[in-house]
């Protein structure tokens, strides 16, 4: 699998630029070796491929087939500043998002002629092969038996959102989920106006918007959900927000198919929550995979075109400073036609107790 994906990613360097591409974003580097490891890079060329990490890996790495290893120093830019020079000829581009600028002057050693790119494995990532999907699918399985147990048991009222994240962890481990895919956000009262709320001491009262907003993670892909329960009969103005929400968040679902623009996209909520006077904080969704924030992103500055087998979170917010907020958000894979829909819990308006 990591082979043909290093295939594609051959094809896509020999229609731009160097042939050889040096990966040092982790994700990138175990989306193309299957190798997992907080400091490795992988170095692809045109026919053969060479993984390099330190001393602590380097054992698991030799597990890893289809590429050369080579044992680096702790501080793989110093060694690649040194070795560059040994392991290719030509120039050489690197992934200019990741790259610090101490590593970028320690590879300029080398005398390597080094070429920034952008996105190129990111957009190989972007669409999913079945194996991914099908991890993604048991990623969200995990999230959608959290909510519903959540509202079956209720027992926030009094709770600080803190203890009801604490909570919703064990929701997840029970699940038979690998852990968490980033921190959850469980945010209420004014609280919920802030789109990534940490979640905190404050006590989970009556005629409130809880914004609940969960992954989990499973075989290294990610899932991403949020729902935004009541506690108690709403005050108008958070109830005509979830309304809103609620048909800003159908209306743009409704949008995503292959061929998309996920401009536009985004621009079907915007439109409809502008048109109620709510102001827009934030893009409409991100991609989710091996990363829960990756390619395509849908939003207003996004050149992304949708297509089958992206995995993309639709999630429209509202937020009412001092008073509450609203989110509501799918995950999706986009299709040529209506998209699968992974996050399966409610999205009526449910009240917890
Ligand atoms: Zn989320
Ligand atoms: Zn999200």
């Amino acid at each position: 699998m990591s082979a043909a994906r290093r295939d594609r990613l051959r094809a896509e360097l020999a229609r731009s630029g160097p042939d050889t591409l040096l990966v040092t974003t982790p994700a990138n580097v175990r989306y193309l070796t299957g190798f997992e490891s907080s400091n490795a890079a992988v170095l692809v060329g045109e026919d053969a491929a060479t993984l390099l990490t330190d001393g602590r890996y380097v054992e698991a790495a030799r597990a890893i087939e289809g590429v050369e290893l080579v044992q680096s120093s702790r501080d793989l830019a110093s060694f690649l500043g040194e070795r560059l020079g040994d392991l290719v000829s030509g120039p050489v581009a690197f992934e200019s998002g990741h790259l610090t600028y101490a590593a970028w002057q320690a590879l300029s050693g080398s005398g390597i002629e080094l070429v920034p790119t952008a996105g190129v494995v990111e957009r190989l990532r972007a669409v999913k092969e079945p194996s991914e999907l099908d991890a993604i699918r048991r990623a969200a399985a995990v999230t959608n038996a959290v909510y519903e147990r959540l509202a079956e048991d209720g027992g926030v009222l009094g709770a600080t959102e803190a203890e009801l994240a604490w909570k919703l962890a064990g929701f997840v481990h029970d699940a038979a989920a690998d852990g968490l895919a980033f921190e959850t956000i469980a945010a209420a009262g004014p609280n919920a106006a802030l789109p990534h709320h940490h979640p905190g001491g404050r006590r989970i009262e009556p005629g409130q918007t809880l914004i609940v907003d969960l992954g989990a993670a499973l075989d290294g892909y990610a899932s991403d959900c949020t729902r935004t329960f009541a506690t108690g009969p709403l005050p108008d103005e958070l109830a005509r927000a979830y309304a809103a929400c609620r048909e800003a968040q159908a209306e743009s679902l409704a949008a995503v198919r292959a061929g998309a623009s996920a401009r536009d996209v985004d621009a079907v909520a915007r439109r409809r929550l502008e048109a109620e006077g709510y102001e827009v904080l934030h893009g409409l969704g991100h991609g989710v995979g091996l990363e829960v924030h990756e390619a395509p992103r849908l939003a207003d500055t996004s050149d992304a075109v949708l297509e089958a087998g992206n995995v993309v979170t639709v999630e429209p917010g509202v937020y009412l400073a001092g008073v509450g907020g609203v989110r509501i958000e799918d995950l999706v894979i986009v299709t040529e036609d209506e998209p699968e829909v992974l996050t399966a819990f409610t999205k009526e308006l449910v009240t917890l107790a």
